[in-house]
């Protein structure tokens, strides 16, 4: 036969292994996030990537823009040319013609030059989002074995208050209930050891009369400062 000290220690012990057991359940979404978080970054870059090529194709159509209004007014000026009367006006007409032509080329400079680095851009994007891709299926195999964790958790959680429910039909109700106020209270221990003369919830030296109580398991023995219930175990 136990006594209600050494019940309730196995029932303590079952409430801090659930109490372990919920509070990993609880941590898992920030350790979720945590992973997911890794592929922000290359989200990010990849963002960058393409705005900086969205912006560079852009420039391109406005440089196409400004080529074909380029070309539209040598048109016009050759149009012109044959309607000029003196070789003069015909000859700074073809000079306008030359310089509206040199800048056409200078155009269609900057456009290939342009279009080069959209396509080196575009490389590195794929090269990013294949990064991406291969990040994407570690963090979702992780997060998928969180998943299977937390199943795990709950099921062992499940058995652990089944075996609780057991155990404390076999526990004095007095006991019990003090046992339960004094956890709900401390959040941690509701039965710890005296050792050395301390308390070992609150770190308190205890009167040598409740030490020695403490060694009656069979009595109810609480510490002066905290509340909670003592034993002594040499
Ligand atoms: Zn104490």
């Amino acid at each position: 036969m136990s006594t209600h000290l050494e019940k309730l220690l196995t029932v303590q012990d079952r409430d801090r292994k659930i109490r372990r057991l919920s509070k990993e359940i609880v941590d898992i979404p920030a350790r979720k996030q945590m992973i997911e978080s890794r592929l922000e970054e290359h989200r990010h870059v990849l963002k960058q990537i393409n705005e900086e090529i969205k912006k560079k194709n852009l420039r391109v159509k406005e440089i196409e823009a400004e080529v074909v209004s380029a070309q539209e007014k040598t048109g016009k000026l050759r149009q012109q040319q044959f309607e000029v009367k003196s070789n003069d006006d015909y000859r700074a007409m073809e000079k306008q013609i030359g310089i509206i032509k040199r800048e056409i080329a200078g155009f269609e400079e900057q456009e290939l030059a342009i279009m080069e680095e959209i396509e080196d851009l575009k490389k590195t994007s794929s090269d990013h989002e294949q990064e991406l891709a291969k990040e994407q299926t570690i963090v979702d195999e992780e997060l998928e074995a969180l998943n299977h964790r937390i199943s795990s958790l709950e099921s062992q959680i499940e058995d652990l208050k089944k075996e609780r429910a057991e155990l404390v039909k076999d526990v004095d109700e007095e006991w019990l209930s003090r046992y339960e106020r004094t956890l709900n209270h401390t959040g941690d221990y509701a039965i710890v050891r005296v050792d050395k003369g301390v308390c070992g919830g609150c770190h308190m030296k205890l009167p040598p009369q409740v030490v020695h109580d403490a060694r009656k398991f069979d009595t109810m023995t609480l510490c002066n400062y905290c509340g909670r219930l003592l034993y002594f175990k040499p």
